[in-house]
């Protein structure tokens, strides 16, 4: 419906405007009834609803209507399924719209900076590409029902320890390309309702005040149409707040904040203008949800539980599986172990915890799945509440599992270790667990570890296990996808978003996290992740990208369109994929580039293009890829803009980042030259780089003492070339004996720039 909003704007009162700025209660936006301005309802997210019923908190604390609970982004990340987290965006939307909410809050875009940050569960990657993908997906799936989403947290929220007062020290290249690009692709593609603030500051100024962040950056360069609201008390200063871009804030200042802007108004501290724009903003999204309001909409909770089933298997990760121990016979003895699998963690703690519609029970799954001629026995092998070794559970469990053909043990992380408030110390699990599954691997030669957790953990018993098998936060319906994986109802097809490290020591971000005191400075630089391992030649536990298969793919034909093309251009890459197993499979493809030499430092390879492909047996499909300026380029800090440098780029094409099966090299040319200027500082060897200046250096150079020594020798050795070619351009004056005079150095600067210009 179309609606004069300036109009009903200019009918409001500053009171009624400042108002609208902040939050009725917990959950909804201020209505202004004589004006027909309605309350809307906004409520976490992100991987299913929850909406309170009557006492409201942020921190998941009381209950909740009944919702889908699908897999945490971790988890559905690892699907790398455009399509998949679309339709999981679908089904969000449409229960949002049974319940009568406006605004889901999520996705999170926060980049996986260190293994430990508690919420990382709620977090998609570690790679800013698959990230901003992920979060557009479910955007746009949410937002085709009518529904708004929240992106959340913007910006460089990567931890919880203090979080609403740490301070995150980050350079700007590392911004841009890290920590922003997550938010960037997602915001360009879902142009979400809504983007939430972080509590956070970022170099200094508070998220929610953060003018550069909420206006230049988010509204001006990325065209974000929306607003942006707090998080839940991350306001520090209102006025400022308002002023810098942030047009709502939640929850409910009680009045107090409303004030203080009517307040600034009145000074002439705050143009009203910045409140009617932010009114604007505020009252498109809010007269959008009512529109798209579907009057008695309905969901069925048993259609979502199957998509959630579907989510979670295609999550799942398959890390190891030696002797193709998995997939299980549907017959003989079965010895299942662990507490989770009679009481599954199936989501995170905090501000997402919701209440499902049902769960299941993973023990009773895998009966129901292996079926009648198999023989499922369960001992509890741990106490979930304790880290305490119990010798006498795992006395139990060893005795059952000797008695089987074969050991499942559900393990992981118990709910205390993982929650929204608060960052993990280590990556280990509970002692109790550790020793269980030492204790089954001494006993038995056929052990698969079963794992659910929100974010990585060390495996000191990795070599004891044939299989390990990823579940991560697997929602709801995780039973039923770990029968069926493990039974091959259906293949395994996730791969790993985030490196899991051999050891916690080993992360980039290890010495300086989380920071001293309100202190936290990203020092690693855009080192995140798999791009460090890679570039230090680490290896990790199990690479960002990795992710068995019980069938096999092959990759041949790997071509580039061009040898050469301008920056300006776009290029399509492809190959063929076939399936060489004899089961149905889907492939993730992967496209990772490295800049072959480059003059600023850059990871040996990012990831700039996947694809995931669904094959029979024996079949072979073609897979493409269209490769653009920004697959080329590094965010360039003078130019405040994305850079390619001409030259070579290797494009590589593997299972995952560290299994890079073919790559070819393409010729990118810049269509943006840098203009450099040369001062009395620039050395010998910036000249050189520069075409026009080369001839001119010769002429320079000839003067020198060590030009004259090195005629008297013949030759100028390699140690003089390289001491002349780190020689400020004064430093020619002073070793001329005479010859050159800083007049003739001050003329020869001037030329070379003009040349420049
Ligand atoms: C969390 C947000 C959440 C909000 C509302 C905050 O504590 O950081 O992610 O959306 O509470 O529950």
């Amino acid at each position: 419906m179309e609606r004069d909003l300036k109009q009903l704007i200019a009918q409001m009162s500053l009171e009624e405007k400042a108002g609208l700025c902040s939050g009725l209660d917990f959950w909804h936006t201020k209505g202004v009834e004589r004006l027909g301005i309605p309350s809307v309802m906004v409520t976490d997210g992100p991987h299913g609803l929850r909406k309170q019923r009557a006492s409201a908190d942020h921190l998941g604390l009381f209950d909740s209507v009944p919702a889908t609970c699908f897999p945490s982004a971790a988890g559905m990340a690892s699907s790398w399924d455009r399509g998949l987290i679309r339709k999981v965006g679908e089904a969000l939307g449409a229960e949002c719209q049974a319940e009568e909410v406006a605004v889901l809050l999520g996705p999170g875009a926060n980049i996986k900076r260190s293994p430990l940050c508690g919420r990382n569960f709620e977090y998609f990657s570690e790679d800013p590409y698959l990230s901003s993908e992920m979060a557009a997906h479910h955007i746009m799936g949410v937002q085709s029902q009518g529904v708004g989403t929240s992106l959340k947290h913007f910006a460089v929220n990567n931890q919880e320890h203090r979080r609403m007062s740490t301070n995150a020290e980050v350079d700007e290249r590392t911004l841009r390309e890290i920590y922003l690009a997550s938010f960037e692709g997602a915001v360009k593609q879902g142009q979400p309702w809504t983007v939430m603030s972080a509590y956070n500051q970022v170099n200094g100024e508070f998220c929610s005040e953060n003018e550069r962040l909420l206006t230049g950056i988010l509204k001006q360069e990325w065209g974000h149409e929306g607003f942006v609201v707090s998080d839940w008390g991350a306001v520090n200063e209102r006025v400022a707040g308002l002023a810098a871009g942030l047009e709502l804030e939640m929850p409910s200042s009680n009045g107090i904040n409303d004030v203080k802007i009517v307040g600034a108004v009145r000074s002439g501290t705050l143009d009203e203008q910045v409140l009617d724009r932010a009114v604007e903003r505020l009252l498109a999204i809010i007269f959008r949800a009512v529109d798209e309001r579907k009057e008695g909409a309905s969901y069925d909770q048993e259609t979502h539980h199957q998509l959630a089933r579907e989510v979670a298997r295609e999550s799942m990760v398959l890390l190891k599986n030696e002797e193709e121990l998995l997939p299980l016979a549907k017959s003989g003895s079965i010895a299942l172990i662990g507490a989770l699998a009679r009481t599954p963690r199936y989501q995170g703690g905090g501000s997402s915890h919701i209440k499902p519609t049902k769960l299941d029970d993973i023990y009773e799954e895998i009966g129901k799945t292996a079926g009648s001629d198999a023989k499922v026995s369960y001992a509890q092998g741990y106490d979930l509440k304790s880290d305490e070794v119990d010798d006498a559970l795992i006395a139990e469990a060893v005795q059952l599992v000797a008695q089987s053909d074969v050991a499942v043990i559900i393990a992981g992380l118990p709910d205390r270790y993982e929650t929204e408030g608060v960052d993990r110390s280590h990556l280990r699990m509970p002692a109790n667990q550790v020793r269980l599954i030492e204790a089954v691997a001494a006993e038995h030669s056929k052990v698969v570890v079963v794992l659910c957790n929100g974010a990585p953990i060390e495996m000191p018993w990795i070599h004891g296990v044939k299989s390990v098998l990823e579940a991560y936060l697997g929602g709801q319906a995780l039973g039923g996808a770990i029968a069926d994986l493990l039974f091959g109802d259906a293949n395994p097809c996730g791969k790993l978003a985030e490196t899991f490290p051999m050891k916690l020591e080993h992360n980039p971000s290890y010495l300086n996290f989380p920071g001293e005191g309100d202190e936290v400075h990203y020092k690693e630089g855009i080192f995140v992740g798999y791009r460090y391992y890679e570039s230090v030649d680490r290896a990790p536990l199990f690479p960002f990208g990795h992710g068995l298969s019980y069938t096999s793919f092959v990759y041949s034909g790997l071509e580039v369109e061009k040898q050469e093309m301008l920056d300006t251009e776009t290029v399509r890459v492809s190959l063929d994929v076939t399936n060489t197993g004899n089961r149905a499979g889907k492939e993730i493809v992967q496209l990772y580039i490295r800049d072959v030499h480059s003059t600023v430092t850059r990871p040996v390879k990012e990831l700039k293009g996947f694809v995931k492909v669904q094959l029979e047996p024996g079949e072979t499909k073609s897979v493409s890829f269209l490769l653009n300026k920004r697959s080329f380029a590094y965010y360039n800090t003078e130019l405040k803009d994305w850079h390619v440098e001409s030259g070579d780029f290797e494009i590589m094409v593997g299972h995952s980042s560290a299994a890079i099966t073919a790559s070819e090299t393409i010729h990118v040319t810049s269509t943006v030259p840098l203009t450099k200027r040369f001062t009395r500082l620039s050395t010998v060897s910036d000249l050189m780089g520069e075409p026009k200046a080369a001839a001119i250096v010769q002429q320079l150079t000839q003067n020198t003492i060590l030009a004259s020594a090195a005629s008297e020798q013949n030759e100028m050795s390699d140690t003089m070339q390289a001491i002349l070619a780190s020689l400020p351009l004064r430093g020619l004056v002073a070793f001329s004996n005479g010859a050159m005079t800083e007049e003739m150095l001050d003329g020869i600067l001037d030329q070379l720039n003009q040349n420049q210009a």
